[in-house]
Protein backbone atom coordinates (compact mmCIF):
# COMPACT_ATOMS: atom_id res chain seq x y z
CA UNK A 1 0.00 0.00 0.00
CA UNK A 2 1.35 3.64 -0.44
CA UNK A 3 1.67 4.96 2.60
CA UNK A 4 -0.94 7.90 3.88
CA UNK A 5 1.14 11.24 4.12
CA UNK A 6 0.76 13.38 7.08
CA UNK A 7 2.72 15.96 8.34
CA UNK A 8 3.06 18.89 11.36
CA UNK A 9 3.94 22.62 10.49
CA UNK A 10 5.16 24.48 13.48
CA UNK A 11 7.89 26.83 13.93
CA UNK A 12 10.57 25.40 15.66
CA UNK A 13 9.34 22.59 15.29
CA UNK A 14 13.03 20.07 15.61
CA UNK A 15 11.35 18.42 18.75
CA UNK A 16 7.95 17.49 18.53
CA UNK A 17 6.90 14.05 19.11
CA UNK A 18 3.99 14.15 16.63
CA UNK A 19 5.79 11.89 14.09
CA UNK A 20 7.42 9.73 16.43
CA UNK A 21 3.73 9.65 17.59
CA UNK A 22 1.53 8.71 14.47
CA UNK A 23 3.88 6.12 13.86
CA UNK A 24 3.09 4.18 16.54
CA UNK A 25 -0.45 4.69 15.33
CA UNK A 26 -0.45 3.60 12.03
CA UNK A 27 1.30 0.42 13.34
CA UNK A 28 -1.04 -0.44 15.98
CA UNK A 29 -3.87 0.19 13.22
CA UNK A 30 -2.29 -1.45 10.35
CA UNK A 31 -2.55 1.86 8.43
CA UNK A 32 0.71 2.51 6.71
CA UNK A 33 1.45 6.31 7.18
CA UNK A 34 4.59 8.64 6.79
CA UNK A 35 4.68 11.34 8.89
CA UNK A 36 7.24 14.78 8.82
CA UNK A 37 7.53 17.79 10.84
CA UNK A 38 7.97 20.79 8.75
CA UNK A 39 9.29 24.01 10.01
CA UNK A 40 7.42 26.86 8.89
CA UNK A 41 7.96 30.16 9.80
CA UNK A 42 4.50 32.31 9.72
CA UNK A 43 4.87 33.91 6.69
CA UNK A 44 6.10 31.03 4.65
CA UNK A 45 2.82 28.79 6.61
CA UNK A 46 0.84 29.34 3.20
CA UNK A 47 2.93 28.37 0.74
CA UNK A 48 4.58 25.35 2.63
CA UNK A 49 0.99 23.80 3.20
CA UNK A 50 0.48 24.39 -0.87
CA UNK A 51 3.63 22.81 -2.06
CA UNK A 52 3.16 19.65 1.00
CA UNK A 53 -0.85 19.62 -0.69
CA UNK A 54 0.28 19.86 -4.06
CA UNK A 55 3.22 16.75 -3.69
CA UNK A 56 0.58 14.41 -2.34
CA UNK A 57 0.04 15.01 1.81
CA UNK A 58 -2.80 14.76 3.61
CA UNK A 59 -4.17 15.52 6.67
CA UNK A 60 -2.02 17.64 8.51
CA UNK A 61 -1.40 19.01 12.36
CA UNK A 62 -0.64 22.45 12.97
CA UNK A 63 1.18 24.21 16.13
CA UNK A 64 2.83 27.10 17.50
CA UNK A 65 2.43 29.68 16.29
CA UNK A 66 0.51 28.98 13.56
CA UNK A 67 -2.93 27.66 15.07
CA UNK A 68 -4.96 31.34 14.21
CA UNK A 69 -3.21 31.40 11.10
CA UNK A 70 -4.21 27.93 10.08
CA UNK A 71 -7.70 28.59 10.50
CA UNK A 72 -8.03 31.44 7.92
CA UNK A 73 -6.41 28.67 5.33
CA UNK A 74 -9.68 26.13 6.00
CA UNK A 75 -12.81 26.79 3.62
CA UNK A 76 -14.11 24.92 6.46
CA UNK A 77 -14.41 24.10 10.05
CA UNK A 78 -15.71 22.00 12.83
CA UNK A 79 -18.50 23.26 15.10
CA UNK A 80 -16.08 23.18 17.70
CA UNK A 81 -12.97 24.43 15.58
CA UNK A 82 -15.87 27.32 14.69
CA UNK A 83 -16.08 28.51 18.61
CA UNK A 84 -12.22 28.84 19.32
CA UNK A 85 -11.09 30.18 16.32
CA UNK A 86 -7.80 28.49 15.89
CA UNK A 87 -6.95 25.18 14.62
CA UNK A 88 -4.63 22.21 15.24
CA UNK A 89 -5.71 19.92 12.68
CA UNK A 90 -6.53 20.07 8.96
CA UNK A 91 -8.38 17.61 7.16
CA UNK A 92 -8.26 17.52 3.39
CA UNK A 93 -11.53 18.22 1.12
CA UNK A 94 -12.20 16.04 -1.58
CA UNK A 95 -12.94 18.76 -4.00
CA UNK A 96 -9.26 20.50 -2.63
CA UNK A 97 -9.07 23.05 0.71
CA UNK A 98 -8.99 21.92 4.48
CA UNK A 99 -11.44 21.52 6.82
CA UNK A 100 -10.02 22.82 10.28
CA UNK A 101 -10.37 21.25 13.51
CA UNK A 102 -9.33 21.49 17.13
CA UNK A 103 -8.47 18.62 18.88
CA UNK A 104 -6.75 20.45 21.84
CA UNK A 105 -9.74 21.03 23.85
CA UNK A 106 -10.64 17.07 23.70
CA UNK A 107 -7.15 16.07 24.30
CA UNK A 108 -7.03 18.18 27.32
CA UNK A 109 -10.60 17.10 28.79
CA UNK A 110 -9.75 13.92 28.19
CA UNK A 111 -6.37 13.67 29.78
CA UNK A 112 -7.25 15.54 32.69
CA UNK A 113 -10.59 13.23 33.39
CA UNK A 114 -9.40 10.07 32.15
CA UNK A 115 -5.62 9.63 32.40
CA UNK A 116 -5.23 11.51 35.57
CA UNK A 117 -8.89 11.36 36.98
CA UNK A 118 -9.76 14.98 38.06
CA UNK A 119 -13.13 15.56 38.26
CA UNK A 120 -13.43 19.30 36.39
CA UNK A 121 -17.19 19.88 37.49
CA UNK A 122 -17.42 22.87 39.93
CA UNK A 123 -13.76 23.35 39.63
CA UNK A 124 -12.35 27.04 39.38
CA UNK A 125 -10.33 27.52 36.60
CA UNK A 126 -7.09 29.74 36.27
CA UNK A 127 -5.64 29.37 32.92
CA UNK A 128 -2.49 31.16 32.16
CA UNK A 129 -2.17 32.35 28.59
CA UNK A 130 -4.18 33.76 26.00
CA UNK A 131 -1.91 32.57 22.85
CA UNK A 132 -3.25 29.67 20.53
CA UNK A 133 -3.56 26.80 22.98
CA UNK A 134 -5.46 28.50 25.71
CA UNK A 135 -7.90 29.52 23.16
CA UNK A 136 -8.37 25.87 22.03
CA UNK A 137 -8.77 24.51 25.69
CA UNK A 138 -11.12 27.34 27.12
CA UNK A 139 -14.18 25.85 25.58
CA UNK A 140 -13.50 22.44 26.57
CA UNK A 141 -12.83 22.87 30.06
CA UNK A 142 -16.28 25.31 30.32
CA UNK A 143 -18.34 22.45 28.26
CA UNK A 144 -17.01 19.83 31.25
CA UNK A 145 -18.28 21.91 33.40
CA UNK A 146 -15.86 23.63 35.00
CA UNK A 147 -17.61 26.55 37.63
CA UNK A 148 -15.71 29.34 36.40
CA UNK A 149 -12.82 30.05 33.90
CA UNK A 150 -10.02 33.29 35.33
CA UNK A 151 -8.06 33.84 32.44
CA UNK A 152 -5.13 35.86 32.84
CA UNK A 153 -2.33 36.53 30.03
CA UNK A 154 1.20 38.98 30.20
CA UNK A 155 -0.37 41.07 27.33
CA UNK A 156 -3.81 41.89 29.03
CA UNK A 157 -5.53 42.76 25.65
CA UNK A 158 -5.17 38.98 24.49
CA UNK A 159 -6.73 37.83 27.49
CA UNK A 160 -9.64 40.46 27.33
CA UNK A 161 -10.20 39.57 23.79
CA UNK A 162 -10.56 35.92 24.51
CA UNK A 163 -13.14 36.82 27.51
CA UNK A 164 -15.08 38.69 24.84
CA UNK A 165 -15.05 35.56 22.22
CA UNK A 166 -16.47 33.17 24.65
CA UNK A 167 -18.77 35.43 25.72
CA UNK A 168 -19.86 33.99 29.00
CA UNK A 169 -19.83 36.67 31.31
CA UNK A 170 -21.09 35.43 34.43
CA UNK A 171 -18.51 32.10 34.69
CA UNK A 172 -15.71 33.87 32.60
CA UNK A 173 -13.46 36.62 34.12
CA UNK A 174 -10.23 38.14 33.44
CA UNK A 175 -7.18 39.08 35.74
CA UNK A 176 -4.11 41.37 35.17
CA UNK A 177 -1.20 38.89 35.94
CA UNK A 178 0.56 41.58 37.86
CA UNK A 179 -2.58 41.69 40.04
CA UNK A 180 -2.97 37.61 40.53
CA UNK A 181 -1.91 38.09 44.25
CA UNK A 182 -4.31 39.76 45.85
CA UNK A 183 -7.29 38.20 42.37
CA UNK A 184 -8.49 35.00 44.73
CA UNK A 185 -7.49 31.56 44.38
CA UNK A 186 -8.41 28.77 41.71
CA UNK A 187 -8.20 24.31 42.67
CA UNK A 188 -7.01 23.84 39.16
CA UNK A 189 -4.27 26.21 37.29
CA UNK A 190 -3.45 25.60 33.41
CA UNK A 191 -0.32 27.00 32.57
CA UNK A 192 -0.81 27.35 28.64
CA UNK A 193 1.96 29.49 27.86
CA UNK A 194 5.06 29.31 25.67
CA UNK A 195 7.31 30.87 28.47
CA UNK A 196 9.12 27.14 29.35
CA UNK A 197 9.43 26.48 25.55
CA UNK A 198 10.93 30.02 25.13
CA UNK A 199 13.20 29.04 28.30
CA UNK A 200 11.76 31.72 30.05
CA UNK A 201 10.87 32.23 33.65
CA UNK A 202 7.07 32.26 35.19
CA UNK A 203 6.74 34.96 38.09
CA UNK A 204 3.32 33.85 39.65
CA UNK A 205 2.76 34.36 43.62
CA UNK A 206 2.13 31.14 45.26
CA UNK A 207 -1.34 32.45 46.97
CA UNK A 208 -3.14 31.74 43.44
CA UNK A 209 -3.35 28.40 44.80
CA UNK A 210 -6.52 26.74 46.65
CA UNK A 211 -5.98 24.01 49.06
CA UNK A 212 -5.75 20.80 47.30
CA UNK A 213 -5.13 22.44 44.03
CA UNK A 214 -4.17 20.75 40.59
CA UNK A 215 -1.22 22.43 38.41
CA UNK A 216 -1.56 21.28 34.81
CA UNK A 217 1.15 22.63 32.21
CA UNK A 218 0.58 22.34 28.70
CA UNK A 219 4.08 22.07 27.62
CA UNK A 220 5.93 18.50 28.50
CA UNK A 221 9.46 16.96 29.21
CA UNK A 222 12.11 19.49 30.21
CA UNK A 223 9.53 23.02 29.42
CA UNK A 224 7.28 22.10 31.92
CA UNK A 225 9.95 21.91 34.63
CA UNK A 226 9.73 25.64 35.54
CA UNK A 227 5.79 25.82 36.00
CA UNK A 228 5.79 22.06 38.08
CA UNK A 229 8.65 23.12 40.33
CA UNK A 230 6.62 26.41 41.07
CA UNK A 231 3.72 23.95 41.83
CA UNK A 232 5.17 21.93 44.38
CA UNK A 233 6.38 24.58 45.84
CA UNK A 234 3.17 26.45 46.52
CA UNK A 235 2.05 23.03 47.54
CA UNK A 236 -0.31 21.73 44.60
CA UNK A 237 -1.87 18.65 45.63
CA UNK A 238 -0.95 17.26 42.09
CA UNK A 239 1.20 18.21 39.19
CA UNK A 240 1.10 17.04 35.79
CA UNK A 241 2.86 17.87 31.75
CA UNK A 242 0.58 18.15 29.01
CA UNK A 243 2.44 14.82 27.32
CA UNK A 244 -1.14 13.09 27.88
CA UNK A 245 -2.64 15.92 26.36
CA UNK A 246 -0.29 15.71 23.31
CA UNK A 247 -1.35 12.19 22.55
CA UNK A 248 -4.55 12.43 23.22
CA UNK A 249 -4.98 15.24 20.59
CA UNK A 250 -3.21 13.28 18.12
CA UNK A 251 -5.44 10.17 18.63
CA UNK A 252 -8.12 12.58 17.81
CA UNK A 253 -6.61 13.86 14.67
CA UNK A 254 -6.16 10.46 13.59
CA UNK A 255 -9.59 9.34 13.77
CA UNK A 256 -10.73 12.25 11.86
CA UNK A 257 -8.09 11.22 9.09
CA UNK A 258 -8.56 7.64 9.43
CA UNK A 259 -11.87 6.99 11.33
CA UNK A 260 -10.67 4.63 13.63
CA UNK A 261 -9.58 6.52 17.36
CA UNK A 262 -5.90 4.10 18.49
CA UNK A 263 -5.28 3.15 22.06
CA UNK A 264 -3.33 6.14 23.86
CA UNK A 265 -1.83 3.97 26.61
CA UNK A 266 1.25 2.20 24.91
CA UNK A 267 2.91 4.84 23.26
CA UNK A 268 2.29 7.47 26.55
CA UNK A 269 3.68 4.79 28.87
CA UNK A 270 6.60 4.66 26.03
CA UNK A 271 6.92 8.18 25.82
CA UNK A 272 7.35 8.50 29.91
CA UNK A 273 10.32 5.73 29.56
CA UNK A 274 7.37 2.89 31.14
CA UNK A 275 8.13 -0.47 30.72
CA UNK A 276 5.15 -1.27 28.27
CA UNK A 277 3.31 -4.25 28.84
CA UNK A 278 2.98 -6.84 26.84
P1 LIG B 1 1.23 30.97 21.23
O1 LIG B 1 2.50 31.47 20.65
O2 LIG B 1 -0.02 31.05 20.44
O3 LIG B 1 0.93 31.76 22.62
C1 LIG B 1 1.94 31.90 23.58
C2 LIG B 1 1.34 32.30 24.91
O4 LIG B 1 2.36 32.25 25.90
C3 LIG B 1 0.78 33.73 24.96
O5 LIG B 1 -0.30 33.76 25.85
C4 LIG B 1 1.98 34.50 25.51
O6 LIG B 1 1.63 35.71 26.16
C5 LIG B 1 2.48 33.53 26.54
N1 LIG B 1 3.88 33.72 26.95
C6 LIG B 1 4.98 33.54 26.20
N2 LIG B 1 6.09 33.75 26.94
C7 LIG B 1 5.66 34.09 28.19
C8 LIG B 1 6.32 34.41 29.41
N3 LIG B 1 7.66 34.45 29.49
N4 LIG B 1 5.57 34.69 30.52
C9 LIG B 1 4.23 34.64 30.44
N5 LIG B 1 3.54 34.36 29.31
C10 LIG B 1 4.26 34.07 28.20
O7 LIG B 1 1.55 29.47 21.69
P2 LIG B 1 0.49 28.30 21.95
O8 LIG B 1 -0.63 28.91 22.70
O9 LIG B 1 0.19 27.58 20.69
O10 LIG B 1 1.32 27.28 22.88
C11 LIG B 1 1.50 27.55 24.27
C12 LIG B 1 2.13 26.32 24.96
O11 LIG B 1 1.22 25.22 24.98
C13 LIG B 1 3.39 25.80 24.31
O12 LIG B 1 4.28 25.45 25.34
C14 LIG B 1 2.95 24.56 23.60
O13 LIG B 1 3.99 23.60 23.46
C15 LIG B 1 1.89 24.05 24.54
N6 LIG B 1 0.91 23.18 23.88
C16 LIG B 1 0.84 21.86 24.24
C17 LIG B 1 -0.10 21.03 23.67
C18 LIG B 1 -0.18 19.60 24.10
O14 LIG B 1 -0.83 18.83 23.40
N7 LIG B 1 0.37 19.23 25.22
C19 LIG B 1 -1.00 21.49 22.60
C20 LIG B 1 -0.88 22.90 22.34
C21 LIG B 1 0.08 23.68 22.93
P3 LIG B 1 1.55 37.11 25.32
O15 LIG B 1 0.26 37.06 24.57
O16 LIG B 1 1.56 38.12 26.39
O17 LIG B 1 2.76 37.14 24.42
Amino acid sequence: DTPHRHAVFGHPIAHSLSPKIHAAFGMQTGIPLRYDAIDAPPETFSDRLFAYRQSGGGGANVTLPLKGQAYGLCVEHSPYAARTGVVNTLEPLDGGGWRGHNTDGPGLVTDLAERHHVDLRERDVLLLGAGGAAQGVAYALLDAGIHALTITNRHPERADALADRIGKPGRVHVRYWKDLAVSGSWDLVINATAAGVQGEGIDLPFAILAPRAVCYDLSYGKNATTFLAWAQAAGAARCMDGLGMLVEQAAEAFAIWHGKRPDTVEIYDQLRGRPVAA
